[in-house]
């Protein structure tokens, strides 16, 4: 392109894309090739043959010349039979429930408003909340132990009066449950709404979901990522069947395309499946973590997750990281993320082989 269309294209890009946009940078997600990958919270089990084949056989009479139920009837049903959600709630469904946390923040509160996360969590809160031009804030969490801080949450609630707060419960990177009794006091103290996301209630056992009907600005948060369909992309969000026909206005006609509904409804058929692989890595986490443990130069917290997170001596973050990474295991660097996570990485809890390598490698890393 000749340097005047490329100096026409950089004043346009100057002029039309705000400034709070271009000062973003995209998710970054690292090349995992050749490596094993503990960096993103996947399950690491496939389906055995059988139900691959069931599966295959299902999709065989899928018609992709049409558009997919708008409304995903059937898999609404099987969704919320699968994870409990109560029969009062209404439940509006998402590609990822990532796409529900755009679709929250560009429906609650408006231009300008106030997006509320304890610091650190999950990043898609900030990054869609900039993004769209509201005011990111956030508290610290305990620097020790990661809980939420009561006072100067509630103190900054106050301040500035979130339309959306979120609270990760289990929180992300952290891998905690913040204490009922503080989220019950956030919850009392926000004038807005507050959605607790849920990704990771197969491995924690711990939900709000009976709290929506007592609760007028509480929504729940899940998804099947984590439960071993992150490749379908859905997320589910539940609350009181007003905000729903709110939020739904938001949605775009047929989000979940017809592959996600027909095998997501299959898979949930078979949720043994899935909770079996769920309850061998929720063991395999206690050993991880129990190993972890027993390295001396490393911290380790306890997670009610599929992960965990874990610091190296300080000044040693991201080279550990890198060290890992040439004995062939990807795992989330952290350092730098937030000030609470320095030396920090986060390892999800792969198969037992998987897991072994990474202790292999991060002791080969910290000692080298
Ligand atoms: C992984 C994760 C999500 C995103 O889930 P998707 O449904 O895959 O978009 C949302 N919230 C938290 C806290 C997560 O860790």
């Amino acid at each position: 392109m000749s340097a005047s269309l490329e100096e026409d294209r950089a004043e346009r890009i100057a002029r039309l894309i705000p400034p709070e946009v271009r000062a973003l940078s995209a998710y970054a997600v690292a090349d995992s090739s050749g490596l094993i990958k503990l960096d993103a919270m996947e399950n690491p089990y496939t389906w055995p043959p059988e139900l691959e084949d069931a599966w295959l056989e299902r999709l065989r009479g899928v018609g992709v010349n049409r558009y997919p139920d708008p409304k995903a009837s059937r898999l609404d049903a099987r969704l919320r039979a699968a994870m409990s959600v109560p029969d009062s709630a209404g439940v509006l469904l998402g590609n990822g429930s990532d796409e529900l946390i755009e679709l929250l923040i560009l429906a609650i509160g408006g231009p300008g408003s106030v997006v509320f996360a304890p610091d650190p969590s999950f990043a898609m809160y900030a990054l869609v909340a900039r993004a769209t031009g509201r005011r990111f804030v956030s508290v610290p969490l305990d620097a020790a132990d990661f809980s939420l801080c009561p006072e100067a949450t509630l103190q900054a609630i106050d301040e500035h009066r979130p339309a959306l707060t979120f609270l990760a419960y289990p929180n992300n990177p952290t891998g905690n449950l913040f204490s009922t009794e503080h989220m019950h006091a956030i919850l009392d103290a926000t004038p807005g709404v507050v959605v607790v996301d849920e990704a990771y209630a197969p491995f924690a056992k711990a939900t709000f979901f009976s709290e929506l009907e007592r609760r007028p600005n509480l929504l729940v948060l899940r998804t099947v990522s984590k439960l071993g369909l992150a490749g379908l992309r859905l997320g589910l969000l539940a609350g009181d069947p007003a905000w729903i026909a709110e939020l739904d206005k938001l949605r775009l006609p047929y989000n979940i395309n017809v592959l996600t509904q027909v095998t997501a409804d299959f898979a949930l058929s078979r949720y043994d499946i899935l909770e079996e692989q769920t309850e061998r890595i929720i063991r395999d986490r206690d050993d991880l973590y129990q190993r972890l443990c027993a390295l001396s130069s490393i911290r380790v917290w306890p997670s009610s997750a599929n992960f965990l997170l874990v610091r190296t001596p300080p000044g040693t973050g991201s080279a550990t990281v890198q060290r890992i990474r040439e004995h062939g295991v990807l795992v989330r660097n952290l350092d730098g993320a937030s000030p609470l996570l320095h030396d920090c990485m986060r390892v999800t809890v792969g198969r037992p082989e998987e897991n072994a390598a990474f202790v292999a490698a991060l002791e080969a890393s910290i000692s080298a």
